[in-house]
């Protein structure tokens, strides 16, 4: 079948197709709708030349006209939003609102990032000396993102690396491409050609960035597993490496939580996007005194909710995004079933789109694999817990430390029961909630390095101390 596709790269301020198109499937139907171009080798080389030319002018331009030129792209994703939410839909399956809603989330993103400035850190400004430390930029930055959240986390990489003075190519998700590759189009004639280079392509593009030489700096939000191949393809010439990683969050519920008000926000926090979001909780540890009640609150969610293709009115949760994931979660689904462990389940079309209707276990033991892998899919174990360090140390008993969760009235048990979690991040009475000016980053192998807040910004930087001999 041939497809009229109207979705370019974007390689030196200009639109360009490939040679060869790798088809864009249709989660909620199972059908191709699209082609992308699929990069060819000669091509990433093109864009990494035209990043690494304008580099030359992108780092000299002053920080105050990069900050405005990247609020500007923000202003345009906001403008844009409509458009590339219904597009977003269509490639990612979540439904409209909240599809719109990311891409809102990303301009705003894009502004508040483009109001940071790197610090100057003077250790010594006297007659006799001048001591002090600047942050310069790297070079050309390799951009990789995943197909969950395709636009904020690309627009998490875009932002501080042009603010700090870098160049780019961003690689958007086989899986996503669409929604990147006309932001590319949109802010073409925003930043000068070369800065912001967008490609796509299938499953070898990713290995042959991360191991081309032009590229200063990896940042790179996806799988653990994928995450060690890009650190081991990144040491051959010591490049610069941001990972954004899995995870497999626990959350605490402590026995004098009011059910009722907590019940939706717990329920969301683990299955918002169909739970295909890296710091969804993935591990449900309830106190053994209101179990029952909480698994009963959560069962009646599941049972209520509507899931189904996002583009349809009243759809709350869309389908796996694509059939590589949909065939990992049905393989956990099929082992927990082989088990003989408790589930409860809502309702899911069987249409030939990759849906997983909302799953709860119930209380499995600790060593299922339901419990100790990332599912990333809507299945969410409920442990019961009495004793509050065995609840700790099971949570912590993971490879992974990326976000976690307490919930309780007690504010100060709560906060002491959140500082002894080992993850980057921990929320208390309330979870999913991410700021441009705070810190993200996971513990053990959820990650390497951090994303967001100064420090996120500074990650596409280098340090440069100054010593100027006055007398
Ligand atoms: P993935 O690792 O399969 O793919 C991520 C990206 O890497 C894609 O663009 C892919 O094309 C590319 N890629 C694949 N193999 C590569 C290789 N060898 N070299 C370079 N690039 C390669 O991940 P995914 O399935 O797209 O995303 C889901 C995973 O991402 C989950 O584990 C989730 O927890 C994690 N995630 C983490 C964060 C975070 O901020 N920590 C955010 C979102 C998702």
């Amino acid at each position: 079948m041939n497809f009229h596709t109207d979705y370019a790269m974007t390689i030196d301020g200009k639109a360009v197709s490939a040679a060869a198109t790798i088809p864009v499937t249709n989660p909620a139907t199972g059908e191709i709708f699209a082609q992308a171009p699929d990069c060819g080798r000669d091509q990433l080389d093109a864009a990494v030349a035209a990043a690494k030319a304008a580099y030359k002018i992108w780092k000299k331009v002053p920080i105050a006209e990069r900050q405005a030129l990247v609020a500007k792209a923000g202003d345009i994703l906001i403008a844009h939003a409509e458009e590339l939410g219904r597009l977003f839909t269509k490639e990612q399956g979540r439904p409209v609102d909240a599809a719109r809603q990311e891409v809102l989330m990303a301009g705003e993103w894009l502004k508040s990032v483009a109001a940071m400035t790197p610090p100057i850190h003077v250790a010594e400004d006297s007659a006799v000396q001048l001591i002090e430390t600047r942050y310069v930029p790297l070079g050309v930055v390799c951009a990789i993102a995943p197909w969950n959240f395709p636009v904020s986390l690309a627009m998490w990489k875009v932002a501080p690396a042009l603010v700090a003075g870098n160049t780019m190519v961003l690689k958007p998700s086989p899986f996503t491409p669409l929604c990147t590759l006309k932001i590319g189009q949109l802010l073409a004639d925003v930043f000068p050609p070369g800065v912001l280079n967008v490609i796509s392509g299938g499953d070898e593009l990713g290995p042959w960035m991360t191991s081309h030489p032009g590229f200063a700096k990896i940042s790179f939000t996806g799988s653990t597993a994928t995450g060690k191949r890009v650190l081991e393809s990144a040491a051959k010439d010591l490049k610069r490496v941001t990972l954004e990683l899995g995870g497999n969050d626990a959350a605490i519920v402590m026995p004098d939580v009011d059910l009722d008000e907590v019940a939706q926000k717990i329920f969301f926090g683990a299955f918002y996007n169909s739970a295909q979001i890296c710091v969804a909780t993935k591990r449900l540890y309830v106190h053994e005194d209101i179990y029952d009640g909480l698994r009963d609150r959560l069962v009646a969610i599941a049972k209520a909710v509507k899931v189904g293709d996002g583009g349809e009115q009243g759809t709350v949760l869309g389908p796996i995004q694509n059939k590589r994931q949909y065939d990992r979660v049905i393989d956990l689904l099929n082992d927990a079933k082989t088990k003989k462990l408790t589930l409860f389940q809502g309702e899911a079309p069987s249409n030939g789109g990759y849906f997983v209707p909302v799953t709860i276990v119930d209380n499995p033991p600790e060593a299922e694999r339901v419990v100790q892998e990332e599912a990333f899919g809507p299945i969410l174990p409920m442990l019961k817990f009495s004793d509050i360090d065995d609840v700790i140390d099971r949570a912590n008993d993971s490879e992974y430390g990326l976000a976690g969760a307490v919930w309780s009235k007690d504010l100060d048990k709560a906060v002491d029961i959140a500082r002894r979690l080992e993850t980057g991040t921990v929320w208390i009475n309330q979870n999913l909630n991410l700021r441009p000016d705070t810190i993200f980053g996971g513990h053990k192998q959820s990650g390497f390095g951090v994303e967001n807040g100064m420090e996120g910004l500074l990650e596409f930087m280098a340090p440069q101390s100054l010593y100027l001999a006055r007398a």
